[in-house]
């Protein structure tokens, strides 16, 4: 018998809405649904019984009919043997049952099951449930029916598991973003003062002592400034993320500011044999934005190339109106990135290297500051690099007149 015999027009209807409702829907409403299955189908119960194979049982989360609840869990569980719902998943194809085995309904708690049929619910190859039709007289055959609202049924539930999942991904991210937030504040916070207390006794002691106490004494100041600007690290992140970084907006000439920042740095080059070279524009670049934090940035491209670049290697600082914007780059001769890295190095405590082969101090924090602290004026920063030649780091902001300001 063909399916279009099965039900009348008006039924056709009605079963074209009711698919359409199932695909349309967000959040099954399983229990609505069995309801309206059972009017379609002109059945006496019907009711849909759901797999949950890490739990190792099939539970009935809808029916037409009261449901039994099993005295443990207080959930109607259904038999995982000797039951209809069993019967169907083992096989992952259709059973019709004419006997009157209660068991197989027994978490029905008022029905005498004269016949029933139950189709899988499909989803590729997970059986995800059952849904099961009884009915007291038999008559017309409608499974077919049944099965192409099992497959509605099983999209709709595999779909709202699936976003339910993502829901709960979603939420775990934040709490341990959260966590995490958390622990580098009061890390970071807890760090400062012993390290401040630690910084000024070395350093007073070092102004009394010569020869090789003072060089030991130096190195320790040295680690303890290394320390200081990790933890500052740490800071800066936390307040981006606490949106507390308020800028001090001022306008000023990036171009030179740049070339004095960059030559500030002098030293930092000069004490590993490296050589900075700038090329600045004469013309002014204004931009809007906070000092300090252009300090920060620059700060953290300077290191990282003059720490990513070998001995006698050259550092150059470039700045110049691009595109109508801005543009500003600092690039090395150092050891490069990978092209696959490029973006990953935004990212936070991503390094290059593994932490257990690294020859490189720091955290991995550097860049993600940066990143933040550019976005924040509306500005990008970027990476151009080829393994064992160099890397080159960009950064673009719009120019004073673009802004409202
Ligand atoms: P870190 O404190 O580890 O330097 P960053 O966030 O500043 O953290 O940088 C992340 C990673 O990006 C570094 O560990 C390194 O692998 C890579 N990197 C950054 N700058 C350079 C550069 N100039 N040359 C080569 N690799 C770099």
């Amino acid at each position: 018998m063909s399916v279009s015999s099965q039900i009348s027009d008006a039924s056709w209807q009605q079963m074209a809405m009711f698919l359409r409702d199932i695909a349309q829907s967000n959040g099954a409403r399983l229990s609505d649904w069995v309801v309206q299955v059972a009017d379609l189908l002109s059945a006496d119960a019907v009711a849909i019984v759901l797999n949950e194979p890490k739990r190792k049982r099939l539970r009935c989360v809808a029916s037409t009919v009261p449901l039994k609840p099993t005295v443990e869990s207080g959930q109607a569980i259904v038999p995982s043997v000797r039951s209809l719902a069993a019967t169907v998943i083992a096989a992952g194809q259709p059973h019709r049952n004419t006997g009157r085995d209660r068991s197989l309904f027994e978490y029905l708690s008022s029905m005498e099951v004269e016949s029933a049929f139950a189709v899988p619910l499909l989803c590729g190859d997970e059986r995800i449930g059952v849904l099961e039709v009884v009915r007291r007289r038999d008559g017309v055959n409608r499974l077919p029916i049944a099965q192409m609202i099992a497959s509605a049924f099983a999209l709709a539930i595999v779909r709202d598991r699936d976003q339910a999942a993502l829901r709960q991904a979603k939420a775990e991210i934040a709490s341990f973003d959260q966590l995490k937030a958390d622990f580098v504040g009061v890390a970071s916070h807890e760090l400062m003062s012993p390290l401040a207390v630690i910084v000024g006794h070395v350093s007073m002691v070092r102004e009394d002592v010569t020869g090789e106490m003072a060089q030991q004494l130096d190195s320790a100041l040295k680690a303890a400034a290394r320390m200081r600007e990790l933890v500052d690290d740490m800071i800066n992140l936390r307040y981006i993320d606490a949106g507390q970084t308020q800028l001090d907006l001022s306008r000023f000439d990036l171009a030179e500011f740049i070339k004095i920042e960059a030559e500030e740095r002098q030293k930092l080059f000069e004490e590993r044999g490296q050589h900075l070279r700038l090329r600045i524009t004469k013309r002014p670049l204004p931009v809007a934005g906070d000092q300090r934090m252009f300090t920060v940035v620059l700060d953290i491209l300077l290191k990282n190339a003059a720490k990513f670049t070998e001995e006698g290697g050259t550092i150059g600082v470039v700045a110049e109106e691009r595109d109508g914007k801005a543009w500003f780059a600092v690039a090395d001769t150092g050891i490069g990135i990978p092209a696959d890295e490029l973006e990953k190095i935004f990212g936070r405590f991503y390094q290059v290297e593994h932490h257990l082969r690294r020859k490189y101090d720091g955290m991995g924090l550097g860049l993600a500051i940066a990143k933040d602290l550019v976005e924040l004026h509306e500005g990008r920063i970027w990476a151009d690099s080829e393994v064992g030649q160099g890397s080159q780091f960009n950064v673009m902001l719009p120019l004073v007149r673009d802004l409202a300001f």
